[in-house]
């Protein structure tokens, strides 16, 4: 199989280039280049900028925004006829692989990645007018309310209670891992309406409009990086209107179920890993690299050390090709199932191990956290690396709940 672009997609990466040469406003183009103190390629948070304190990120976010929607781009994958850009899903992989290269930020959070999509296939034509526009705006982003604390591998086990009091729901319960909920307008939560049915058949999905809506409380939980990412969610009598019923009361596992294929299909870690692993071999042949790295020498470790880089190098082509088979399935009209299983457990696993084996390159320097410290290696992004890519294997499904779905649908094993 020729991975190489076709005419007509290389005139589409071309387009993809210049919009990012000329939309993609100064301040992402300095973070790219390493010169916001951070790791080289890294992106700005397009979701944290909107709502910053400094106006030369709300500035950034907001012009980033409106470039992409300008050229019909801020929802690449939606259909056009909800103002998305209908773009088929090579031409979604190259416009993300490209962003990715240039360390152009993504937009629009959640919403356009899960909700939206979801909305087009279970929303009423009301809903959808309601919702949609504020999405592609960007002046409305979700935080995603599944995970509880009793309830994450085993989802349907949720017990946050929505009970109806006339055209309400009365929420009560909590949250955990909530993303961006500190950043997010609004929250789609997954609530327990009927708690005698069977689990999966007693579920609704509701749209809360307002995060900051009375009764509703966000607390921070402050990752083993130190970064605030996610949080806890409290809801505390939260009325929701009846008319934010996504799909029918007691049927929203099916929804939420349809979200979660969209966020296990995600192919942004491939091309996220192929820089990572070109940077880290770049940087080994520069002369600070070169002096801080343990590659200098034959046999004992620094044998052992290239053999592991030429694995990981051989590992991202892999990850690479598990990507590019769920876009070839997409681009039939299929829907991946196991395969994106496979996709986001294998890339989410080898992306842990190119870290790893970043951190060992060189020795004692990776235990320098900070990127601006000199003697950091490649401004201690393996380091940081090492610790952030740990819950990639846990988030939108842990690496043993994707194991389960590929013995059991894809090699049709029977059930444990
Ligand atoms: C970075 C990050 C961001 C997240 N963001 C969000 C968010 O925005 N919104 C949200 O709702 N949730 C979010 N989550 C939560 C995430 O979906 C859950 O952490 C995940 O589903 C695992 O659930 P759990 O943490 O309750 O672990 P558990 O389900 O308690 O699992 C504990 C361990 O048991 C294993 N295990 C469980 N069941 C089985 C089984 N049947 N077979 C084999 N092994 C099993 C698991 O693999 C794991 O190792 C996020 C998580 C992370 C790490």
């Amino acid at each position: 199989m020729d991975w190489a672009d076709n005419a007509e997609q290389a005139a589409f990466r071309t387009e993809v280039k210049q919009l990012l040469d000329q939309g993609l406003p100064d301040l992402y183009k300095r973070l790219a280049k390493g010169e916001g103190g951070g790791e080289e390629g890294q992106a700005g948070d397009w979701v944290a900028d909107r709502k910053a304190a400094e106006p030369e990120r709300r500035e950034a976010a907001k012009a980033w925004g409106d470039a992409l929607a300008a050229r019909g781009w801020f929802a690449p994958q939606w259909p056009k006829e909800y103002g998305g850009g209908g773009l088929s899903p090579m031409e979604q992989f190259i416009l993300r692989q490209e962003m990715a290269l240039a360390g152009a930020p993504t937009v629009g959070g959640s919403g356009v990645s899960l909700l939206g999509p979801t909305l087009i296939v279970h929303a009423s034509d009301e809903q959808k007018k309601k919702y949609l526009p504020d999405i592609l705006s960007g002046s409305k982003v979700y935080a995603q309310g599944y995970s509880e604390p009793g309830s994450g591998s085993d989802l349907a086990s949720l017990q946050t209670r929505a009970v109806k009091d006339g055209d309400e729901y009365v929420l009560n319960g909590q949250k955990i891992w909530t993303s961006g909920a500190h950043h997010a307008d609004a929250l789609f939560a997954l609530t327990r309406t009927d708690p005698d049915a069977p689990k999966h058949r007693g579920i609704t999905f509701l749209v809360l409009d307002d995060i900051k809506a009375p009764g509703l409380t966000i607390r921070p939980l402050i990752n083993m990086a130190w970064k605030h990412g996610f949080n806890e969610t409290f809801f505390e009598d939260v009325r929701v209107p009846v008319a934010n019923v996504i799909g029918e009361e007691n049927r929203g596992w099916y929804v939420g179920a349809t979200l979660l294929d969209f966020e296990r299909s995600n192919i942004s870690g491939a091309v996220a890993q192929k820089r990572t692993i070109n940077s880290l071999l770049a940087y080994t042949k520069t002369d600070e690299g070169r002096n801080k790295s343990k590659l200098q020498g034959r046999g004992g470790e620094s044998t052992a050390l290239r053999t592991e880089l030429a694995e990981r190098f051989i590992e991202t082509g892999v990850g690479e090709n598990f990507s590019f088979r769920i876009i070839s399935m997409q681009n039939r009209g299929l829907i991946p199932n196991y395969e994106a299983s496979t996709a986001k457990m294998f890339i989410s696993e080898s992306g842990q191990r190119l870290q790893r084996t970043g951190t060992k390159l060189f020795g004692l320097y990776s235990n320098i956290w900070e990127p601006a410290d000199p003697r950091a290696p490649a401004k201690a992004s393996f380091t940081q690396g090492y610790v952030t890519s740990v819950p990639a294997t846990i988030a939108a499904g842990s690496s043993e709940i994707q194991r389960n779905i590929i013995a059991t649908r894809g090699l049709g094993l029977p059930r444990g």
